[in-house]
């Protein structure tokens, strides 16, 4: 049994109501269960200003895949949701990124663990640090650091994943 944390993303369609749905989505893929899960984040986008803000969360994953059999699950989630790729760090659905898995380093074409953005990106490090602060990259660097670290000033409080109704 594996720990992995994931990262979740979108700025299209409703996207607490679909990072809502994700998390339930996550909990149902085989062998895998969500062990806990952050409250929603926004964040402004990075890379093309002429875009909305994007919603964020983060959820740590008790699996039996294989990173490469959970990367595999990811993308057929996010191909579910009608994930349309217009521009490099454009405007999507659904991104789902492994952000950690274990304290395994991968480099493979398809997959790389930690995930290379994990320690620049405030969107990132702000709901990770929610639910697991001290969790420790490979080479030993807290998350909670990391976080502290980070420029998060374009990350807000959006609201708690559990919400039955949108406010927005
Ligand atoms: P993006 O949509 O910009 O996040 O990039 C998606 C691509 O990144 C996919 O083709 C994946 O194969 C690749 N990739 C590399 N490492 C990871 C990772 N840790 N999690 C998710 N996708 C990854």
């Amino acid at each position: 049994m594996s720990r992995a944390w994931i990262g979740l993303g979108g700025n299209l369609d409703e996207p607490a109501t679909r990072l809502r749905r994700t998390l339930a989505r996550l909990d149902q893929l085989p062998d895998t269960r969500v062990i806990r899960h952050s409250a929603l984040y926004g964040s402004r986008p990075v890379g093309p200003a002429d875009q909305p803000d994007f919603i964020n969360a983060a959820a740590e994953l008790e699996t039996e895949l294989t990173p490469l059999t959970l990367l595999d699950e990811l993308q057929r989630l996010e191909n579910e949701a009608g994930r349309v790729r217009t521009r490099h760090w454009g405007e999507r659905t659904l991104d789902l990124d492994i952000l950690l898995f274990d304290d395994r380093v991968v480099h493979e074409t398809r997959l790389r663990i930690p995930h290379p953005e994990l320690e620049h990106r405030g969107f990132v490090l702000v709901p990770l640090a929610e639910i697991a602060p001290a969790l420790c990259l490979p080479d030993g660097r807290r998350v909670d650091h990391l976080r502290a670290a980070c420029d998060a000033t374009a990350v807000w409080y959006h609201g708690p994943a559990e919400a039955e109704g949108e406010s927005h």
